[in-house]
This record gives structure tokens, C-alpha cells and sequence, in this order.
């Protein structure tokens, strides 16, 4: 069986990648995010996610690129309610029909890691799409092991973003200034 793992960065691929490989579970994972503003974020984000998919020996495919103006917009509160309802669609819509498209059997993703994710929003929109395209959705719960993951990120230098990933959520961010700084 191969799955396919959808990954939001390097860190919180730590943990879930640490757990399918000791579990014996071979997957490939996955790199589709445009959520994340700026490009130079969402390039230095798939830089550290090679980092994780590199230490694991894993082949990651990378897909899309940063759709600011979709959150922009703001036309997705119609249809989705919310940016993170829209964000976790797009993300999980894609990695379902990818997986689907490419003879995956499964697909999972990193963001069950996070306690700062909407969790059963993201089931639920997994679970949606699984059935929309036929291919079964792995569902567990990483987030026990979120400090670990984050530890073990830290442990092999990569580097640990202090925001989610939108224009909004740097915005929002109380770090904003000092990430900005960093952006060069
Ligand atoms: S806060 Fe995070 S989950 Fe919500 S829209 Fe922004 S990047 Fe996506």
C-alpha cells in the first residue's frame, strides 16, 4: 500500500512521517499550499520540507503555487464560510484527486499534527473528499505528538515558521514585524 501525504512544512511533517515509518507504511508526500504568503514563505517552507522528506528518504512531489489573491478576494465566504473552511478544501480537494489520479490507495495530511488547526474541520473535509473521489482517507490523530515533531524539527535545523501561512494569519501574527524582517 502507498499513501500519499499531504505536507504543510517540514515540521509537522516530523512527527506523522516518524509514525507511518514505524509503522511500516510507505508514502510519498506531497507539496500543495498556496495558501502561503509571501512567495518567498512558501518557497523557504518547501526548502525545509525537502530537508524532512531528504532525512526519511522519501520522494516528494511538489504542486500549485502561492494563490494570494483567492484569499484575497474574499468571494470564498459564499461558498465556504470561512478562509480556513476554503483553505483546508483547496488543500485536501487537490491531494484527494491527486492521490486518486496517480494510484495512491490513501491519502493523509501533516496538518492533523497541529493543536492550532480546526482538527474535525479538517476530518470532515477529508472525509468529503475521499468519498468524492474514491480513495480512502487515513485518519489519526498526530497532535499527542506535536511537541515531539517540533523537537525533532529543531533537532535537524529546519526552520519553524510563528504563523500559519496566510496574509491574514501573518497579519494576525504577534511576531509580524519580526517575520517581515525576515523575509529580507
Ligand atoms: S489561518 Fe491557516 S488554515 Fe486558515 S486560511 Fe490562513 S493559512 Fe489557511
Amino acid at each position: 500500500m502507498t499513501m500519499l501525504l499531504h505536507a504543510c512544512c517540514g515540521p509537522c511533517s516530523m512527527y506523522p512521517q516518524d509514525d507511518l515509518q514505524n509503522d511500516g507504511i510507505s508514502y510519498d508526500m506531497l507539496w500543495f499550499n498556496p495558501n502561503i504568503h509571501p512567495e518567498f514563505e512558501w518557497n523557504r517552507r518547501l526548502e525545509n520540507l525537502q530537508k524532512a522528506a531528504d532525512h526519511y528518504g522519501v520522494n516528494l512531489m511538489t504542486e500549485g503555487v502561492c494563490m494570494e489573491d483567492y484569499w484575497l478576494s474574499k468571494s470564498y465566504m459564499d461558498e465556504y464560510g470561512s478562509r480556513c473552511a476554503m483553505c483546508y478544501d483547496i488543500r485536501m480537494d487537490h491531494t484527494a484527486r491527486y492521490a486518486a489520479e496517480h494510484g495512491y490507495d490513501s491519502f493523509s495530511t501533516t496538518l492533523l499534527v497541529s493543536p492550532y488547526q480546526q482538527h474535525e474541520a479538517i476530518v470532515r473535509t477529508c472525509e468529503k473528499k475521499a468519498e468524492l473521489y474514491g480513495v480512502k482517507f487515513i485518519y489519526r490523530d498526530w497532535r499527542e505528538g506535536f511537541r515531539k515533531g517540533q523537537n525533532m524539527a529543531r533537532d535537524i535545523g529546519l526552520y519553524r515558521q510563528k504563523y500559519c501561512g496566510c496574509i491574514f494569519s501573518l497579519e494576525e501574527s504577534e511576531f509580524r514585524d519580526k517575520i517581515i524582517r525576515s523575509f529580507g
